[in-house]
């Protein structure tokens, strides 16, 4: 399976700066990626400018969020055709950020998927337990019912188009990383889960880690056997360190 290095780069960046990261980025890698897909997730605003520096190039580009309606009186939304419009062809959905800072439901999550995947975009569900939950043991209860909840209601004939990425609430821009045993753990109880939902599909779906991967730590994740690619954020904003990462991977 073909590993997935994909940057989030949360609510950073200016026009000008998301250009640079990106050109900064496209100057790191080889002009052809082999054996490795790279995605960026600028914010809205930044989608057209990184869309235009990586043109032509490997490099794919989505947003971090989006509303499950065409369009209409949703105010301050933007909705799937518009993102499509300035560039992007992919979208990140139930991020912890969105589920806990801005207190996302897993309907609302299962919603979005539906939406995307009938928009033709490609889809990372992102998956994890917070601090409290993993010290009371519940880790793979709430993975389970993120991951049951928004894809019993999507069709396996999707599974090409969605990506499930784990990562643990308390990994997430603390600096602190799920050991590979932690991680390796987690994927496998994932690819279970996919495997009971989805049969044969469920086997082809990559899992990406998420939660402070650096270029120091990434070789040895990717290198735990269910792990098919990082989702990075703090570290996707520096470019030498994003694209280490990458490099991490086998490009
Ligand atoms: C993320 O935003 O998905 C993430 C994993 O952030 P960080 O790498 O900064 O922990």
């Amino acid at each position: 399976m073909t590993p997935l290095i994909a940057g989030n780069w949360k609510m950073n960046t200016t026009r000008a700066s998301a250009k640079e990261l990106a050109q900064a980025i496209l100057r790191g890698l080889p002009s052809t990626l082999d054996g490795v897909d790279v995605a960026l997730y600028p914010p809205y605003p930044c989608i057209a400018p990184v869309a235009e520096a990586v043109s032509g190039s490997d490099i794919r580009v989505g947003a971090q969020n989006f509303y499950p309606e065409s369009g209409g009186a949703f105010t301050g939304e933007i909705s799937p055709a518009m993102l499509l419009d300035l560039g992007a062809t992919e979208v990140l959905i139930g991020h912890s950020e969105r589920r806990h800072v801005l207190h996302e439901s897993d309907e609302f999550i299962l919603q979005k998927l539906q939406f995307a995947l009938a928009e033709d975009f490609l889809a990372t569900l992102c998956v994890g337990e917070t601090l409290e939950e993993r010290e009371a043991g519940q880790t793979e209860e709430v993975i389970s019912r993120q991951l049951r909840s928004a894809l019993s209601g999507i069709d396996s004939k999707h599974a090409a188009d969605v990506t499930v990425a784990y990562e643990p609430v308390w990994a997430i821009g603390t600096g602190l990383t799920a050991t590979p045993e932690q991680a390796g753990t987690a994927h496998d109880f994932i690819r279970a889960l996919l495997v009971e939902l989805w049969g044969e599909s469920g086997k082809s779906i990559r899992i990406l880690y998420g939660g402070s991967v650096k270029p120091q730590n990434a070789a040895e994740l990717m290198a735990v056997p269910e792990i098919g690619g990082v989702l990075v954020g703090g570290a996707s904003l520096d470019s030498a360190s994003f694209c280490a990462i990458v490099r991490a991977a086998g490009a």
